[in-house]
């Protein structure tokens, strides 16, 4: 078990004051080491602590006092300390089978750890799931988790997750939804082996068996050219749009039975059938907003300067990141842009052009065209992953610089962050290996909305 290492100090805060140091192993808080983030919080959430850390091999006892609820201050570099639960299943639609070789080594983890699941959304297929960690769950109060459903009958699930414990393991998700925690659900669905019938199937199941479940994603499989997997492909837009028709149908099943829709389809389905997206306020409280539900109408809410929060009823959507101190900046899920990272100053006169993905630019295009000034918007091909992969957020450095070798110079050319973690896209290259320079814009409506702003005030 690795030591939680602190990679940074808030100036003034409570960890300073006692003297911890950017580089200090913690030993023990209280007498106890932590095995993650999670426990790390608990401990520390004290007004008087112990801490013990080692600094340069050297061991040193700290005291730490907090003043009314301050937040201890202390950013740690990890967010387990002990071994990231690794998947037993071999699920033949897994995207981590289908990457090329020779990116960073993170990208290749197959986690299944209701811990991340927590801490980052991260889908759990509950295959690995305890007594022990249902226990946990629920005197530390873990909740929301995500479950990965994919079928509710055990064989189809069983041989999707080629492991037979999948054919059990919902039985985890039956025992966390008695004990209150709130659960989301997805279906990754392939054609040919969980749609139509299974996938009708699998939603009376959660009708029957899981009726608490917070919300249930369908979402279509993502093939790349490295998919090594005969049965899988992507859908057809007659695929896609039975797909909707049936989710759209249960929705009002669900909302007459449970006075809720419950189970939503992806926006890659409304484009894919070339179908308008549902209004903002049938997406409940847009829970699986970071899984690509209801993202469009809310990028489009937010682009148009509505106030989203209202819209959905004070709820503000939930993005999977959860906010917890001293949770690491570096991550499984890193912050989008690197520290230190330069935003351009924009240049008032010149025209601009919005990067995206081929999804992206569809949503995009219909807001910014009724605009008086000279936006224009380039959907970028993804080449690296080919295959059917049209989203923002797996653009690669490569497939970007291609397109703006090709763009004219002098214009402002905007990017969205989630095809960034920690400054690097996910084929390794950064900012700096592009043939132009980018400016790296939040992927909100409101974000892109500011950044366009001088273009738009060019044109008056
Ligand atoms: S559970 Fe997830 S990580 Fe594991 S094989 Fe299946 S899709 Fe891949």
């Amino acid at each position: 078990m690795a030591l939680p290492r602190v990679v940074a100090v808030a100036p003034g805060s409570p960890a300073d004051r006692a003297g911890v140091l950017p580089g200090d192993e913690i030993v023990a808080l209280d007498g106890q080491l932590p095995r993650d983030i999670i426990e790390y919080q608990l401990l520390a959430d004290q007004e008087r602590l112990g801490l013990e850390v080692s600094r340069g091999g050297l061991e040193l006892a700290l005291k730490v006092e907090r003043e009314g609820g301050e937040p201890l201050g202390l950013e740690i570099g990890a967010a387990l300390f002990d071994r990231v639960r690794t998947c037993d299943n071999h699920c033949e639609f897994c995207f981590i089978h289908q990457l090329p070789t020779g990116m960073r080594r993170s990208l290749y983890v197959r986690d299944d750890d209701y811990r991340l699941s927590f801490l980052y959304g991260n889908f759990t297929t509950l295959t690995r799931f305890t007594e022990a960690d249902l226990e946990r769950v629920v005197s530390e109060g873990l909740s929301p988790l995500f479950v990965s459903v994919h079928a509710t009958d055990p064989d189809v699930r069983a041989r999707m997750l080629r492991n037979r414990r999948g054919a059990t393991s919902l039985r985890w998700l039956r025992a966390l939804l008695d004990a209150g925690v709130e659960v989301h659900g997805q279906v990754v669905v392939c054609p040919g082996v969980n749609d139509g019938p299974i996938l009708e199937g699998t939603l009376t199941g959660v009708l029957d068996e899981y009726p608490e479940l917070s919300s249930l994603a369908c979402v279509p499989l993502g093939v790349s050219r490295f998919n090594r997997e005969v049965a899988m492909r992507p859908h057809s837009p007659d695929e896609a749009n039975a797909v909707v028709d049936l989710v759209e149908e249960w929705q009002e099943l669900f909302l007459s039975c449970l006075g809720r829709r419950l189970v939503y389809a992806a926006d890659e389905y409304y484009l894919l059938a070339a179908r308008p997206f549902p209004p903002l306020e049938s997406y409940g409280a847009v829970a699986q907003h970071d899984n690509g539900i209801g993202m469009s109408r809310a990028f489009e809410a937010s682009f148009e300067g509505r106030n989203l929060v209202e819209e959905l009823g004070g709820r503000a959507p939930s993005g999977f990141f959860r906010s917890l101190e001293g949770a690491p900046a570096l991550g499984y899920r890193a912050p989008r842009q690197a520290p230190g990272v330069v935003t351009l100053r924009p240049r008032r006169s010149a025209g601009v052009t919005v990067l995206t993905g081929e999804y992206g630019a569809r949503v995009i295009e219909p807001l910014v065209a009724p605009l008086q000034g000279d936006v224009q918007v380039v959907a970028v091909r993804n080449e690296f992953f080919g295959g059917n992969i049209a989203v923002a957020g797996l653009l690669t450095g490569s497939d970007v610089a291609a397109a703006l070798a090709d763009l004219p110079r002098g214009r402002r050319y905007l990017l969205p962050d989630s095809c960034l973690s920690a400054g690097r896209f996910l084929d390794g290259s950064g900012l700096e290996d592009l043939p132009q320079p980018v400016e790296v814009v939040g992927a909100d409506g409101a974000s892109l909305r500011k950044a366009i702003a001088p273009a738009l005030e060019l044109a008056r």
